[in-house]
């Protein structure tokens, strides 16, 4: 494929920082836009010297430039572990309101395609099981959790009325719970959190009684699904999760074996509008993309706690985790 000029926002994150470094392996040259809300700069380490690479420190909530012409622009910021959303929750709100319009805004000036990375939190606690694209989502709009969900939606309806009003080359993708290196271990989802504490020593806080189901995708697996339809010519909304459900003790549990922890398990109060099941319907994704997730669920936790192990001792701390 010839090189493309790919922008992406919230680069430093992440799942960003991952797509970053996967396009300048396949010879694309990317400007990363971050003000590291909720990121350091640590996760571009590996990769910030090469010469395909820029990085421009902004808030894409007051302005945003990029020099020259740009062919893709995947929108990745946003704060997304709920532990970042509670603390943050009008930065929430506007970067999926205000930073999703300038994001847009952008790809129109230059005439470039443009990917939302939104989320399976548009489904809400859901009442359709599996959750198919087609499916309205469950979303309460006063709880906690729906300055993220909300932000989401409304990202999604704005990316939708440039496309259907201005003509944008736009694509939405609703991606669900993906873990692996580079998660700070302080963020608050399940999979960080289990490994910290194992590592430490720590009982493994389950929320509830951990039969609420996950179903959890490894990184370079949903890099994978993105950049598929990043690159493709299709609208979407489309699905990219690992559909292998299984209970948050199951994870718990499956932390504490790998790791070879006696750490045990505490269970806590579940959090409010805590989904009690999600599990991705991935079938346009499979049929449209040719896409499946690759990385087994022991193969993806042993790199995770490797990961953990040998690089969270030396990453300085996240400004909110
Ligand atoms: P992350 O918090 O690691 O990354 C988000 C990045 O956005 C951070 O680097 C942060 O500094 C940056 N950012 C936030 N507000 C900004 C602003 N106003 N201006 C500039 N940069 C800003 O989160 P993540 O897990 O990598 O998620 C990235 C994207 O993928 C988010 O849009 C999220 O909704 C979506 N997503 C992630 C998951 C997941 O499981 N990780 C699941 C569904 C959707």
């Amino acid at each position: 494929m010839k090189q493309q000029h790919v922008v992406v926002t919230g680069g430093a994150g992440f799942v960003g920082s991952h797509l970053c470094e996967r396009l300048i392996a396949d010879g694309h040259r990317v400007t990363c836009l971050d003000n590291f809300l909720t990121s350091t700069p640590d996760n571009l380490a590996g990769f910030a010297a090469h010469p395909d690479f820029s990085f421009v420190r902004c808030d894409l909530t007051e302005f945003l430039h990029v020099p020259g012409p740009v062919d893709l622009v995947l929108h990745f910021a946003s704060p997304a572990s709920p532990i970042d959303y509670l603390k943050l929750p009008i930065q929430t709100l506007k970067v999926g309101a205000i930073g999703t319009w300038h994001a847009l805004g952008l790809a129109k000036e230059k005439g470039a395609r443009f990917l939302l990375a939104s989320t399976s939190e548009v489904y809400g606690d859901p009442q359709v099981h599996p959750q198919p694209e087609e499916y309205w989502g469950h979303v309460n709009p006063l709880g906690p959790r729906g300055v993220y969900d909300e932000a989401k939606r409304y990202a999604e309806a704005l990316t939708t009325a440039y496309r259907t009003s201005e003509g944008l080359d736009t694509a939405i993708v609703r991606i669900f719970n993906t873990y692996g290196p580079r998660m700070r271990p302080a963020d608050g989802r399940a999979i960080p959190t289990f490994v910290r504490q194992a590592l430490a020593g720590e009982p493994l806080t389950v929320a509830g009684d951990g039969s609420q189901t996950r179903s959890v995708c490894f990184v370079s697996d949903t890099v994978e699904g993105v950049l598929r339809l990043a690159f493709s010519e299709l609208p979407g909304p489309v699905n990219i999760g690992n559909p292998d459900e299984r209970t948050v003790l199951a994870i718990a549990q499956d932390v504490l074996a790998l790791t070879g922890s006696v750490s045990g398990i505490e269970f806590v109060e579940r959090p409010q509008d805590d989904p009690k099941v999600r599990r991705p319907d991935t079938t346009k994704a499979r049929e449209l993309l040719g896409w499946e997730p690759r990385v087994g669920w022991r193969d993806g936790l042993k790199q995770t706690v490797d990961w953990f192990r040998t690089a969270v001792p030396t990453q300085s701390a996240a400004l909110h985790g």
